[in-house]
């Protein structure tokens, strides 16, 4: 027996024995395997199986996500992070509800064509809805491939998705490829996992390269990651009574349509806080702040780290007088701006992680820098 055939026999029989019940496997509609696998993407199973649970509650159907409105969708989401994933489901579902008469396409070529679908997602949908020949290449699979054939091409080079690829649709069991594809997957996650592989109980260890050469630990090769982009953003709470003033963030940038707060980005980090304040009013109000305006408070520094960025953020509250005029807001910086009531803050409108953390911990003494 060759390599791939070993490979491929003894993945399926392993994985008869350890089968990790989740709610969308075995599922063949392809609205509901590609609502998973998209939620799935950079998220771990525990952290997902909520947001899966609570969307096929609130959309059982393609048409009913497509007509839910996107401040729906984005609070349903909220949590999850990469929100560009939000909207692209939404967009095509849109797409399928509009164009496609609500039927989910079922050719590779027409699921890969979604706003959002990549190979992966493209792949997996294919083999468990419609039983199509697509092998799945994710994180798991490059990494039990590299130490199985002992491949040395760092994983993410731009030479390693092609040679991966092609390695994974030969071993791929053509009659079966959802059930192969779900294997390699559990097997990456459950048996030959990233730190610590069970190699001494592996049914795979007899022709393994890394296991029989002693190379585990270093395989799969990464190529060093460029270092993240720091950014630094001072926000202005604006409070009048019981309302705040926000806005959803549009152009091509992170957090597209999650709402925030008037926003100051910096091009380093700010050296003494206290001086933000100053810094927010003459940027928002550059003919002078409506008398009366009073500094409330500043947060301390909250860090969130992005798959490419770590933003850092400080939140500077103010109140305005009880006299003040909206119409000053609107003639300063800060039109395209909504005042609504605080409650509807993260628990109507969507916002960033870093914002509902802020939000969340309002309570907490401030001058914490
Ligand atoms: S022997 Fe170890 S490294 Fe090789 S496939 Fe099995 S778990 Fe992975």
């Amino acid at each position: 027996m060759d390599a791939a055939a070993f490979f491929r026999e003894n993945l399926l029989a392993w994985h008869a024995g350890h089968q990790r019940p989740m709610p969308w496997k075995g599922e063949r509609d392809p609205y509901k395997v590609w609502l998973s696998e998209v939620i799935l993407q950079q998220t771990r199973v525990e952290q997902g199986l909520p947001y899966y649970e609570r969307f096929v509650v609130a959309y059982p159907t393609v048409r009913h996500l497509a007509e839910a409105p996107e401040d729906d969708v984005f609070k349903n989401w909220e949590g999850l992070g990469y929100y560009s994933r939000a909207r692209n489901l939404h967009a095509a579902a849109r797409y399928i509800a509009s164009d496609l008469g609500g039927v989910f396409p079922d050719t590779y070529a027409g699921i890969r064509a979604l706003q959002g679908v990549g190979d992966y997602t493209a792949a997996a949908v294919a083999a468990f809805a419609f039983g199509l020949p697509y092998a799945v290449l994710d994180g798991n699979v490059y990494r039990v491939l590299a130490r199985f054939f002992g491949i040395e091409t760092p994983t993410n080079s731009p030479a390693a998705k092609r040679e991966f690829s092609a390695l994974a649709q030969r071993l791929l069991d053509s009659a079966r490829p959802g059930a192969y594809n779900q294997a390699i997957m559990d097997f990456g996650a459950g048996q030959c996992t990233p730190k610590q592989p069970a190699c001494a109980t592996c049914p795979l260890a007899a022709h393994c390269v890394a296991a029989r050469s002693g190379s585990v630990a270093r395989l799969p090769v990464k190529a060093r990651a460029a270092p993240k982009q720091s950014r630094f953003f001072a926000y202005a709470v604006f409070y009048h009574g019981d309302t705040v003033w926000v806005r959803p963030r549009t152009g091509n940038d992170i957090w597209q349509n999650l709402y925030e707060f008037p926003l100051l980005e910096l091009p380093e980090p700010p050296g003494d806080t206290a001086a933000l304040p100053g810094l927010l009013l003459s940027r928002f109000f550059p003919n002078g702040a409506p008398p009366g305006t009073a500094l409330r408070g500043i947060s301390k520094p909250y860090r969130q780290t992005l798959s490419h960025r770590v933003v850092t953020a400080v939140f500077c509250e103010f109140d305005f007088p009880e006299n003040f005029k909206v119409a000053d807001f609107q003639q300063n910086n800060l039109s395209g701006f909504q005042q609504i009531e605080q409650f509807k803050l993260k628990k109507i409108l969507a916002v960033p992680r870093i914002v509902a953390w802020f939000w969340e911990g309002k309570t907490v003494t401030f001058g914490d820098i």
